[in-house]
């Protein structure tokens, strides 16, 4: 599965130690990430990352265009909701593709360790027959 991985400042610490814990099921997959984000995780894990532009640079772009063509399986999201960000029209535009083509998303941890858990336990394998079993 191709799984994007992204977190706001305040947010990347958090999301360092949720990729450490869950390495063993993620580091299964193809991971995605916006610049920083993924220079951190692959810093603390080594695990590969292909990186996108940072996000206020167009990175959540660059992974919204990955949904609309059906090629992004999880987007896992650390969002900070208690600070204004420059990019808030990308940050909305991801979210809404993540519904147009019914792409599972978490923008907290609560909700990321059920997606992995699902992740690891098969529940997301629908996806691809979405995309015409082009997956893993
Ligand atoms: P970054 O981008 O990983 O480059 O910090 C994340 C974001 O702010 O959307």
């Amino acid at each position: 599965m191709n799984i994007a991985l992204i977190a706001h400042d305040n947010k990347k610490n958090d999301l360092i130690q949720f990729v450490i814990a869950y390495q063993p099921i993620l580091e299964k997959h193809t991971l995605f990430a916006t610049g920083t984000t993924g220079k951190r995780i692959h810093e603390a894990t080594s695990l590969p990352i292909t990186r996108f532009q940072s996000g206020p640079l167009g990175g959540d772009q660059e992974i919204g265009a990955m949904v609309a063509q059906n090629n992004m399986d999880m987007i896992i999201f650390f969002r900070d909701p208690l600070t204004a960000q420059p990019h808030e029209p990308d940050v909305s535009a991801l979210i809404r593709l993540c519904d147009v083509y019914a792409v599972p998303l978490a923008t907290n941890m609560g909700t990321a360790e059920i997606l992995v858990r699902s992740l690891e336990q098969g529940d997301i394998e629908w996806r691809n027959f979405v995309r015409g079993n082009k997956g893993e």
